[in-house]
């Protein structure tokens, strides 16, 4: 199909000064073929700017026919590149792809084809373990971690396998007389797993690494359900607003009485038509518009409902928090609620490590504390500076520093 003309025709051959006569069917001939010379014999058809010239077409000249951006690229000898941004605008057209196409691209997708059988049972979801504060603790503390409390965390109905590795999780569900699920089972060893219940039935998992250490970090279930479902419906669909998120990770964040992930970029029918069930009146999107006519589309289709509907800017993820252990963050919170008067710590609480330094002082940066800085200072007897200005040198001084003070460093 012939690309949409960015230019006029008329006016740029009056701009380059070619004459031309008008046609009796809209459509023009030129004065002079620029290649033949002959008058009247190239054509231009004015609103797709393909021409022809029947001398130049006969004797096999350079200007025998084509689209506009040839001729303007004869004409001016020209680039193709110069030429069709002249004739049809800078190619920037969006190419279509549709939501499943880009998941494919994904390795969380190429893991999803790997085990495609095994994750589409998610009758396995049975057999985890209904996630625990005593029994799972350190996916609980990934959780707390990340400022969700034990409240939320009991509210979402999560799941975990007993072993955070592959090897382990596979034995004890093979010894324990599972050996159909173990498979299944173990690949989401050291994952939180959050099901996607509708209307209380399970429709899939969701299931985020808590250790680090895996890679995909979220591992989805087999099935519709991104298409059909939405992560934390029932908790949310009797709240009077609803915020749309795109992962539960945010939606956690916008709060789970009130707030759902589409799990993606895109809002299927299905999930359009859950969503209108709720008893919500007013819609919330904290959605990442960056790709996509889905913005505008997602308006339209909510507009007809819902009279209030609202764009939410989430604040941005800062990854480094991610490894952040519990009790920095409960010495980070004592340090910026300034409970404590003096910011005397003993020695077992502050037990901190590379990474945890790095995010304290990134937390204090968008704290823009000036108090807390200096506090900072007197705390690692060092000066503060910015994430990724400290040399080597002076690190082994922050360590060295917080040893002295009874920290345990770990420099993994
Ligand atoms: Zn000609």
């Amino acid at each position: 199909m012939a690309r949409e003309l960015k230019i006029n025709i008329r006016d740029w051959l009056d701009d380059q000064g070619i004459g031309y006569r008008e046609k009796a069917d809209g459509n023009i001939t030129l004065d002079s073929c620029p290649g033949c010379g002959k008058s009247q014999k190239l054509g231009i058809m004015t609103d797709t700017g393909v021409w022809s010239c029947f001398v130049c077409k006969a004797e096999n000249g350079e200007y025998d026919s084509g689209n506009f951006a040839k001729f303007v690229k004869n004409y001016l000898d020209i680039s193709w590149k110069k030429a069709n941004e002249i004739v049809y605008g800078k190619y920037n057209e969006v190419k279509k792809i549709s939501f499943d196409e880009i998941m494919d691209e994904s390795p969380e997708e190429r893991y999803r084809e790997q085990y495609k059988e095994e994750l589409k049972k998610v009758e396995y979801w049975k057999y985890m373990e209904v996630l625990n504060k005593n029994s799972h603790k350190s996916a609980w503390d990934y959780l707390n971690g990340r400022g969700i409390s034990d409240e939320d965390i009991e509210k979402m109905n999560l799941r975990t396998v007993p072993f955070d590795n592959y090897l382990d999780a596979k034995k004890y569900y093979e010894e324990n007389g599972i050996k159909d699920y173990a498979h299944s089972l173990a690949l989401l060893a050291g994952r939180i797993s959050f099901p996607v219940i509708v209307n209380k039935k399970l429709l899939g998992l969701v299931s985020r690494d808590y250790t680090g250490k895996l890679n995909p970090k979220v591992l989805n279930s087999e099935g519709p359900f991104r298409k059909v479902g939405l992560w934390n419906y029932d908790n949310a669909k009797d709240s009077d607003s609803l915020i749309l998120c795109e992962g539960n990770t945010d939606a956690i964040k916008c709060g789970i009485d009130r707030s759902v992930a589409i799990l993606g970029k895109v809002l299927n029918k299905g999930q359009l038509s859950l969503i209108k069930k709720t008893k919500a009146t007013k819609i919330y999107l904290a959605l990442d518009f960056d790709v996509f006519k889905a913005k505008n589309e997602l308006y339209r289709q909510l507009s007809a409902k819902y009279p209030d509907i609202y764009h939410v800017d989430m604040p941005p993820i800062y990854k480094l928090n991610f490894k952040i252990s519990k009790k920095t963050i409960d010495f980070l919170k004592k340090v910026l609620n300034k409970k404590e008067e003096d910011f005397v710590l003993k020695p077992d609480e502050l037990k901190i490590d590379l990474f945890d330094l790095d995010n304290i002082k990134i937390l204090l940066k968008r704290e823009g504390d000036p108090e807390i800085k200096e506090e900072l200072q007197n705390l690692l007897k060092c000066d503060y500076k910015d994430p990724g200005d400290y040399s080597k040198k002076e690190m082994e001084e922050i360590i060295a520093n917080a040893k002295k003070m009874g920290a345990s460093i770990s420099l993994d």
